[in-house]
């Protein structure tokens, strides 16, 4: 037997022998509970199997971005195709990468929103009639609560309450989180998201998509003084974002210079990106400041990018705040981020029922407090 799969046997025994009963969410639990996540909410389909909301025994992610590059974004109804058939193999990886069997989950946790609702609805209706058919309790997940949870699957988490910037690329936004399931927002985008500006951009100078990788790639080869594009504070005293004047003034340069912009992209990219970073550590060390935490965290696709994490880190440091990144593999969509928070609800006797749904958007105010469930 390999080590790989020696490890595997050794942990399920471990678990298996120490495991209490949860299938009735009575809010009792002894740990540890073992939780399949589910994430379907827009191009991704991920499953992971996690334990007590901390330990990933196992994070299977398809992507889908070789089906909607050609298209430069992406398509729903294509979306929601690919989910179907990736669901089934990609559950079943990652039962089989953690060592177990469906029989061995104590429940199950799947993003219900916000997201598209056809790509949405794969996951949930899967995760419906899987934990009905187990007979074990399962809970719809705000996405978003699942980035702001990536930071707990890292060995360092920070202590409540914390001010954490969460920048995907259908949100961008600074959140207050006072415990697992309680969170006010400070701020957010009055328009486009910070991921959605990187992709924007990355479309304009036709760099193909998704433009977030491909630009902090680029602009390691630029010059991000040279060209200096605005930096959208808004105003200093409001945590809100705004990017879409930015990726105005981007296009506009693009413009003025047709005939000899190709060969500017990297400097391009470089200032592009210098006054994204700017703004968004600049806005998560004032948030910080104002509320008097010591701990700050970013998550969410975006903070995937090398200058964002470096910047945070040396002003956060400069500020004397504990700045709290989760590795790369964790800032995109994932399943293993479901499952952590899953687990907070599930443990205080949360669940969802039949009659449940999913949702595409929420409003300004309750995002992500009130993460639609009973
Ligand atoms: P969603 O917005 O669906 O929640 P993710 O959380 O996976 O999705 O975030 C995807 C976004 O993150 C995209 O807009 C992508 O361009 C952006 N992104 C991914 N990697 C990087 C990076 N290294 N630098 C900047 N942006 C990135
Ligand atoms: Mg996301």
């Amino acid at each position: 037997m390999d080590r790989e799969c020696t490890e595997r046997k050794i942990r399920l025994q471990e678990l298996s022998g120490k495991k209490g009963r949860y299938r009735e969410c009575n809010g009792k639990s002894k740990t540890p509970m073992i939780i399949l996540g589910i994430e379907t909410s827009c191009d991704e389909t991920a499953a992971a199997v996690v334990v007590d909301g901390k330990r990933i025994l196992s994070s299977v992610i398809a992507s889908q971005v070789a089906t909607h590059h050609p298209y430069g974004g992406v398509v729903p109804e294509l979306a929601s195709r690919k989910h179907i058939e990736a669901i089934v193999p990609v559950v079943n990886t990652a039962l089989s990468d953690a060592g177990m069997d469906s029989k061995d989950l104590d429940a199950v946790a799947v993003t219900c929103g916000p997201g598209l609702v056809g790509a949405l609805l794969v996951g949930f209706c899967f995760a419906k009639a899987f934990s009905f058919a187990l007979e074990i309790p399962w809970v719809g997940i705000n996405h978003l609560e699942g980035h702001i949870h990536s930071v707990f699957l890292e060995p360092d988490p920070p202590p409540f309450p914390f001010v954490v910037l969460l920048a995907s690329g259908g949100h961008t936004g600074i959140y207050h989180v006072t415990s697992h399931t309680r969170y006010e927002i400070m701020g957010q985008t009055r328009d486009d998201a910070a991921g959605e500006a990187y992709d924007k951009v990355a479309k304009m100078l036709g760099l193909g998509y998704p433009g977030g990788a491909v630009i902090d790639r680029l602009a390691g080869e630029g010059d991000p003084d040279r060209l200096v594009f605005p930096r959208p504070f808004i105003d200093k005293t409001t945590f809100d974002f705004s990017f879409s004047g930015l990726k105005t003034a981007v296009g506009r340069y693009i413009q003025t210079h047709k005939d000899d912009y190709l060969q500017q992209i990297p400097d391009i990219v470089a200032g592009f990106q210098e006054a994204v970073v700017d703004v968004l550590s600049y806005k998560i060390v004032q948030a910080a400041m104002s509320r008097g935490c010591r701990h700050i965290a970013i998550v969410g696709g975006v903070a995937a990018n090398k200058r964002l994490r470096e910047k945070v880190a040396d002003d956060g440091g400069r500020n004397d705040l504990k700045v709290h990144i989760p590795s790369v593999d964790l800032c995109g969509d994932n399943a293993a981020m479901i499952a952590a928070i899953g687990y907070h609800y599930l443990k205080n006797g949360t669940a969802s029922g039949l009659s449940d749904d999913v949702f595409s958007k929420i409003g300004r105010i309750q995002a992500p407090c009130v993460p639609a469930l009973k």
